[in-house]
Formats: structure tokens, C-alpha cells, sequence
């Protein structure tokens, strides 16, 4: 049925390189629309159908994220999450944490049992723990990419994000990351910092994949809310001169952009950007 409060979209990371798990990545973006659309129907708040559907990505392994996430320089896979919600601009992040399998429950544990937005590295570690997170005892056996099998050319970007709204109209968004494939030690991308990869409140939810650096240089997620609220442009006016922004400084990439109406839009200066939304008539549609 076509519904017209609820509204949903996920990334699987924008990238310049077509790669041969693609036609099974949007197999996986459409039943995880699918599990999202039912949610939202069933009356699901947006902050949950967002945590759901990352932790579903997370744990498919075939993107840059949970399952899917590649080593860095040094050997160790370090994790950045996030989570928003647009009713009341409650955040929860964690950044380079490592021995964690689903990265966007310890952040949605952030957001409800902290007073912080963001816990890092062995803090957020700790705190994982304590809240009895599932832990990955073998990074070796459970992750996927097991070294820098692809030439530095072929660096793609396979973040995934969801963006959502519901019933009550409230919005929500939650990006997860691995980062860029043999990044440095410590390094951390826009993905877990609210305004750069990560953005949701009574306006907008965004969620953002690309070359995180310029990401945060642009600032490019809060610079989209900012954009139709001081400038009164549309969503997609808005999402499309934040990206445009961000490429004339270099960077590539894209988001994922929902509105308090309509549909949400998917501005990018990758290549492509695999995507998936609910269409006008209420059906799930993916694409690259
Ligand atoms: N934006 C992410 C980062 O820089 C990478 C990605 O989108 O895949 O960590």
C-alpha cells in the first residue's frame, strides 16, 4: 500500500568502481528496504527501523562496515558508528572501536544509557562491554577482508546508512563505517560525527558516504539542514549544493537525504551510489 507519512532510504556506500558482488549488494538492499517498509508500516519509530537496518548491513558483510570491514595500515579493524534522532537531536557514536559486531548498537547504547554523544577507542571498548554488546573474540575469523587485496586505486567507499521517517512524522539516521581500506591507526572519518557524516532533526536526516576527510570539511550533512533552513532551499537543492560544495574542494561521494515530506533524494559526484527508497506508489526501489 502506498503510504504517504513513512519514508525510508539506505546506502551501501558510493564508490567509482563497479565491483562483482554489486547485483548481490542490491539483493541485500532490497530485502533490507523491504524488512525497513514493513517496520514503518507496522508502526516502528524511525530511530529503531534505522538501528535495525544498519545492524542488517553490518552483519551482511558485503560492505565496508561490520562484517565487510577491511583492516587498517596496522592490521586491526577499527569500527565508527552513529545515530540520530531527529525528534529531540539525541546522538549516539562510537569511533575506532574495535572486538564489537554490531558498531551501531554500542552507539544507539551511547545515545540512551550515556550523557555523551561520542565514546572512541578503548572507552567505547569498555563501555561495549559493560552493556554486554556482542563481542568478536577472532577479528580474523569473523571479518572478511583479511588485507589490502586491492590496488590504492581501487579504494572504494562501502559505508552504509539509513535515513528514515514514521508515523509521528520523526525522522532519524545512522551511518556505520570500517573507513577507507588501509586507513592510518586511529583515524576517523565523518561517519560517527554528527554535522559532517551523520545529521537528523525536525528538518532533515542525512547520511553521508564518500572521502570522509572532505565530508567533514564541508561539514556536509549539517551544511544540508542549514541550507533550507537559513536559505529556504528545497531538500533537494539543499543535499544537491552540499555535494556540489564538497566536489569543488576535491572530495567524492554522496548522501542520502530525507524531508519532513515527500521523498528523499540521493545527490552524488561518485560514479554511482548504492541505494535503495520507497517509490511514490509506496514500492522499494534499489539502484546504483
Ligand atoms: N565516509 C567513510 C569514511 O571516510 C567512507 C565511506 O563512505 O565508505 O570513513
Amino acid at each position: 500500500m502506498a503510504n504517504t507519512s513513512i519514508a525510508l532510504a539506505v546506502h551501501g556506500g558510493a564508490g567509482n568502481y563497479v565491483y562483482k558482488e554489486q547485483a548481490e549488494q542490491l539483493q541485500n538492499l532490497e530485502q533490507v528496504m523491504a524488512k525497513g517498509k514493513a517496520m514503518l508500516i507496522e508502526g516502528a519509530c524511525a530511530l529503531d527501523v534505522v538501528e535495525e537496518l544498519a545492524v542488517l548491513l553490518e552483519n551482511s558483510g558485503l560492505y565496508v562496515a561490520g562484517k565487510g570491514t577491511g583492516p587498517n595500515s596496522a592490521g586491526e579493524y577499527e569500527l565508527d558508528a552513529s545515530i540520530m534522532d531527529g525528534a529531540n537531536r539525541n546522538i549516539g557514536a562510537v569511533a575506532a572501536m574495535k572486538g564489537y559486531k554490531n558498531p551501531i548498537r554500542v552507539a544507539r547504547k551511547v545515545l540512551e544509557n550515556t550523557p555523551h554523544v561520542m565514546l572512541a577507542g578503548r572507552g567505547a571498548e569498555n563501555f561495549a562491554s559493560a552493556q554486554n554488546c556482542t563481542q568478536i573474540t577472532n577479528p580474523l575469523d569473523y571479518y572478511i577482508v583479511q588485507g589490502i587485496t586491492r590496488l590504492p586505486e581501487d579504494l572504494d567507499t562501502g559505508t552504509i546508512g539509513v535515513v528514515a521517517r514514521d508515523h509521528q512524522d520523526n525522522m532519524a539516521a545512522a551511518t556505520s563505517t570500517g573507513g577507507l581500506l588501509g586507513k592510518m591507526q586511529g583515524r576517523v572519518g565523518d561517519s560517527p560525527l554528527p554535522g559532517a557524516g551523520v545529521w537528523a532533526d525536525q528538518r532533515v536526516a542525512v547520511s553521508c558516504t564518500g572521502q570522509g576527510e572532505y565530508f567533514i570539511k564541508a561539514a556536509i550533512a549539517a551544511d544540508i539542514s542549514a541550507r533550507m533552513r537559513y536559505g529556504n532551499f528545497s531538500l533537494e537543492s539543499a543535499a544537491q549544493g552540499a555535494i556540489d560544495d564538497m566536489g569543488v574542494q576535491g572530495g567524492y561521494g554522496g548522501v542520502i537525504a530525507l524531508g519532513k515530506f515527500g521523498l528523499p533524494v540521493f545527490p552524488h559526484n561518485s560514479q554511482g551510489m548504492r541505494r535503495g527508497w520507497i517509490d511514490e506508489h509506496g514500492h522499494v526501489q534499489v539502484k546504483v
